[in-house]
């Protein structure tokens, strides 16, 4: 049985740090990567998202982050051109890394092409970004990535960049604390005119919007620039709700309520931290009954018509019990089928295929 898991981090071990952009990285920068990669993305000191382990996992495909911690962290709010030039190198790394698998995996550009691959039952990645940073600042460059294949864009991200505010993602961290960590951020801005004009042009050129990491006002706004852009279906590709998870990260069910206004979908993210609420974290459930909890809330919000699968593996996240890396994404599928089983193809890939066709132009 296939999947489509609209959220993982393959390109983190692409190469080392994740760029090959001019000027280099100061090599404390790369000692903290390093450590973080190493604690929070591996199992027994592999990584839990690798061509080995998606050819072991089900079949079927998986939105592959493109990301460079290095353009977002120890940066201000004022834009980095460079940033968009690492986005593309880092392109270039995933597609020459994908080749060397010799069609094992595949990386798929449109939906079209989406849609053969998952129904051969073949292995594949497809491009998505995680922080509209990355744009570098200017708006033209939106139409560039979407020529490169790429299917979605989560605006907001970790830290205020310039683009839009972003809810508080680091576990334990109290609220206070991060907005110390986050000083340009003010709460009463949303999305900056910047930010906006990069939100419509992600729509104009047919990728999908994604509000997963933006405050409630910046979702709003978010929400409001859609309604200029009919029939393009907003997402939230790896996140939990608020009803299992009261964290101003997650999804209020108005949020769930509007994302399936738009037609879209949220990826439950395989992520305990954002499945259960403060109080339950240590010593809480953990495994896939809490996946269910989630599930089960965003159905009897919003229906089963908007719920997918965003694992946010090798995100710096340490995974539910029983789909720890990739390898173990069939456990997940069976699981889902025993739970859900009227419900599990929609779910475990129906909605996803369904946003992409509806929302995603590609090349
Ligand atoms: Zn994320």
């Amino acid at each position: 049985m296939a999947l489509i898991d609209l959220h993982a981090h393959f390109p983190m071990h692409t190469r080392f740090p994740p760029r090959v952009g001019s000027g280099g990285v100061a090599e404390g920068k790369k000692l903290e990567f390093w450590a973080a990669n190493l604690l929070l993305n591996s199992a027994a000191g592999r990584p839990r998202v690798s061509l080995t382990e998606f050819e072991v996992g089900s079949p079927g495909g998986a939105g592959s982050v493109l990301y460079d911690p290095d353009d977002e962290f120890f940066r201000d709010a004022t834009p980095r051109p460079e940033a968009f030039q690492n986005l593309l190198a880092q392109i270039d790394n995933v597609e020459s890394e994908i080749a060397a698998s010799h069609g094992a995996v595949q990386v798929a550009k449109n939906p079209a092409e989406l849609s053969r691959l998952l129904g051969a039952e073949q292995r594949f990645l497809f491009h998505c970004m995680e922080g509209a940073f990355a744009f570098g600042g200017d708006p033209a460059n939106v139409a560039v990535a979407a020529a490169r294949g790429v299917a979605y864009v989560i605006v907001a991200h970790l830290f205020f960049r310039g683009v839009a505010t972003c809810a508080n993602a680091f576990p334990f961290l109290p609220d206070e604390l991060f907005a110390a960590l986050n000083p340009d951020q003010n709460d009463q801005t949303g999305l900056t005119p910047m930010g906006e004009e990069i939100v419509s042009e992600i729509f104009r050129n047919r990728m999908v919007v994604d509000v997963t990491h933006c405050t409630d006002r910046a979702r709003g706004e978010i929400f409001r620039i859609a309604r200029n852009f009919p029939g393009s279906p907003v997402i939230s590709s790896h996140n939990g709700v608020r009803h299992e998870s009261n964290y101003p990260l997650n999804l209020s069910d108005d949020a769930i309520r509007q994302i399936a206004g738009t037609g879209g979908v949220i990826g439950v993210i395989l992520y305990p931290h954002w499945l259960r609420h403060p109080d339950e974290q240590i010593f809480g459930a953990d495994g896939f009954p809490i996946v269910f909890k989630t599930i089960q809330h965003i159905a009897d919000v919003a229906g089963f018509d908007h719920i997918a699968i965003g694992s946010d593996l090798d995100g710096f996240i340490t995974p539910v019990k029983g789909c720890e890396t990739y390898a173990q994404t069939p456990a997940l599928v069976a699981a889902i089928q025993a739970r859900f089983p009227k419900n599990a193809d929609q779910i475990l890939f129906g909605n996803a295929l369904r946003v992409l066709n509806a929302g995603w132009k590609g090349v």
